[in-house]
């Protein structure tokens, strides 16, 4: 297509969000699941698409979809997040403005309700990047963020989950026991791009092990010049890659498409014996996403297109 004409047709904004890749496949879902999934995806699209629709910030968009999925059973992230090996919750986010690269992140809280809105006050209300543990939880509630009893957070299948873990002393990245990480990026009518992912990590981590979610350039990163990226997946094969920053620097500096990036960086994320996905939208109004799972939980809206929500790989 034309230069001209694909400016005259990119869309005022987007919004791509992910609820995790793994096992996702016809005959392992029950129609509840299914049901209870799409409808978490889908509310977590209106809530983003309302604030861009309404001329909002991607950083908006972004936090008010993950926001939503945080709340939700459903997904590895706020409550229904996986279990520890010592039988807690410990929470991990991160987002990042790609109007002036400015970020936040958060790893291993256990009273936040709203790790993704923690994320975000680190990122305005301190002169860090990324903040831990108790040191972490101190700043959350000194920032006024809501806090809530760890067992907020606590279901009965993820309990099942690291119990079936621990009996069958499955390996680390089981793709069956533990993704359902969730993330969102997004392009505002102003032409700035945002990204976001919050997560439980992996059922049973042990020793304070942090994955790729808070880690800003392998879970989570965004810069106009290029794209915004959020990843789910392997966490430590993620960072070893560096797959978000990856994502953008090839977008900015190679021409690529940015779902040609995104499956040449999941291609070479899954050599080295990671799997999963990512989401990636640009300032060009592209949306894309890529993944080396059987499935993932994903969906997208734009100014120009009615939401959709996907789940496997033959979709
Ligand atoms: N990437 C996350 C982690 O390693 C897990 C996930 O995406 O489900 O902590």
């Amino acid at each position: 297509m034309p230069l001209a004409a694909q400016a005259q047709d990119k869309p005022k904004w987007t919004l791509v969000i992910h609820g995790g890749a793994g096992i996702i496949q016809r005959d392992r879902m029950t129609p509840e699941r299914e049901a209870a999934t799409q409808a978490g995806l889908e509310a977590a699209l209106k809530a983003g698409s309302d604030v861009l629709a309404n001329g909002g910030s991607a950083m908006d968009a972004v936090e008010a979809a993950i926001r939503v999925l945080e709340d939700d059973p459903s997904f590895n992230a706020g409550r229904g997040a996986v279990f520890t090996w010592d039988g807690r919750n410990e929470l991990d986010a991160s987002i990042m403005d790609g109007s002036n690269r400015a970020a936040g992140a958060v790893a291993g809280l256990t009273t936040v309700r709203h790790p993704i809105s923690a994320a975000r006050a680190v990122m305005t209300d301190s002169p860090h990047v990324l903040l831990s543990g108790e040191g972490a939880e101190q700043f959350a509630r000194g920032a006024e963020l809501e806090i809530v009893d760890p067992s907020w957070f606590a279901t009965p299948e993820r309990l099942r989950q690291l119990e079936e873990f621990k009996s069958r002393r499955a390996d680390w990245f089981d793709v069956d026991l533990k993704y359902g990480t969730v993330g969102a990026v997004a392009l505002d009518s102003q032409g700035h791009v945002a990204a976001g992912t919050s997560t439980g990590g992996l059922t049973g981590k042990r020793w304070g092990r942090i994955g790729d979610s808070p880690i800003i350039g392998a879970g989570t990163y965004a810069d106009d010049r290029g794209c915004a990226i959020s990843a789910t997946g392997a966490g430590e094969f993620f960072i070893r890659e560096g797959v978000a920053h990856e994502i953008c620097a090839r977008v900015r500096f190679t021409g690529e498409t940015l779902k040609q990036a995104a499956d040449i960086v999941l291609g070479e994320t899954e050599e080295l014996g990671g799997k999963g996905g990512v989401i990636v939208t640009g300032p060009s109004g592209e949306m894309a996403w890529s993944f080396t799972t059987p499935g993932m939980y994903r969906g997208r809206v734009s100014s120009d297109t009615a939401p959709e929500v996907e789940f496997y790989e033959d979709e």
